[in-house]
């Protein structure tokens, strides 16, 4: 049986063409024509034995994804959440800068949606000539999504190159290769080569409640990256704004400096102090904060919120969802920070 699928396009290098005159890849005025670039498009449920069948495309936007911010997340979902019960799948082709971004969003506001949403982009546009990896990642798309379908794998996953990975646990970490994005601390759904190889972890449906779109999200949220000598004063400063949420990348398991005159604990307690919520993650590339030292206990001790092992990327997006859906109380705030909406976080980790 054909899956019916419905495409959204936001833009990002994916449909892309090169400016000759600016001296780089930008959106084109009006939008790719799809059918025209890649006409097979209209018969994929012939041509493939998945049978994903592009049943409608929808122009939502058209940006380098380095322009996105929280309304076009919720314009993105808002638009799948309308269209929930026509289609069986969506495919939303995306910039790749933002893409873990726009993908974790969509994976809290529609957490409860039971239908697989595939992320998809490209290192090299559609109409770059020859080397191109955008067909195949926008074909893999169409065919992981109808797989997903069958398989009730009802999570916002992104395809590229040869991986499937949550997007709540992806990391956009080679602007070179073609595998543009790694899995941080969670198995990659899907290899993607001859055949699809899924975990088998991931191929367990999980039932979920009727479907609600929670896209409310507190913007002001911010990340803070830690270095030694980071002057106290900047995170003084960034404090006296309407911040209402921090999310810092702490050293090795959620570490911060604690003693002499750069210690970050005076600042961070007296904006917790201030009801702003503090959430610790961790600058290694693999593990979690875990906060077994002194340096990240004395934090967690004044009230910051340990990360885990949630991607930097995925705990900013959740504490604009969680201040904006469940309200700023620093308790609450904890307690849905560390709930497991979308496969985001370990909650094993927090003892
Ligand atoms: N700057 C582009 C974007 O994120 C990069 C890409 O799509 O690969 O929109």
């Amino acid at each position: 049986m054909p899956k019916k699928i419905c495409l959204l396009t936001t833009g990002g290098t994916i449909t892309m063409i090169h400016d000759t005159q600016q001296g780089g890849l930008r959106p084109p005025d009006t939008p790719l024509d799809l059918y025209k670039t890649l006409p097979e498009l209209t018969q994929l449920e012939t041509l493939l034995p998945e049978q994903p069948q592009l049943a409608h495309t929808e122009f939502l936007m058209n940006i380098d994804s380095s322009n996105m911010n929280p309304a076009h997340w919720q314009q993105i979902a808002q638009a799948i959440f309308a269209r929930r019960d026509e289609y069986d799948a969506f495919v939303v082709t995306h910039g790749t800068d933002t893409m873990a971004y726009t993908g974790s969003a969509l994976a809290f506001m529609l957490h409860t949606l039971n239908k697989p949403i595939i992320l998809t982009g490209a290192q090299v546009p559609l109409t770059g000539g020859l080397v191109m990896d955008a067909r195949n990642n926008l074909i893999n798309a169409f065919r992981i999504a109808a797989l997903a379908v069958e398989r009730q794998l009802h999570d916002v996953l992104i395809v590229f190159g040869s991986k499937v990975l949550r997007a709540t646990r992806a990391i956009k970490h080679s602007v070179f290769d073609f595998d543009a994005f790694t899995s941080f601390n969670a198995p990659e759904v899907a290899r993607i080569g001859l055949r699809y190889q899924f975990q088998h972890e991931a191929t367990a449906p999980r039932m979920k409640p009727p479907c609600q779109l929670q896209d409310n999200l507190d913007g002001r949220v911010a990340l803070l990256k830690v270095t030694p000598g980071l002057s106290p004063q900047v995170v003084e400063a960034i404090a006296h704004t309407d911040l209402q949420g921090l999310v810092i990348e702490g050293f090795g398991a959620g570490n911060l400096p604690y003693l002499g005159a750069y210690s970050l604990l005076p600042s961070i307690e007296g904006m917790i102090a201030r009801g702003i919520a503090v959430v610790i993650t961790t600058q290694a590339q693999i593990g979690a904060a875990e906060m077994f030292y002194v340096t990240g206990a004395e934090f967690i001790r004044v009230g910051a919120i340990s990360g885990a092992d949630m991607t930097s990327s995925s705990a900013v997006v959740k504490l604009m969802w969680v201040l904006g859906n469940f309200g700023h109380a620093l308790d609450r705030v904890k307690t849905h920070m560390h709930t497991n909406y979308a496969e985001e976080i370990d909650v094993r980790l927090l003892g």
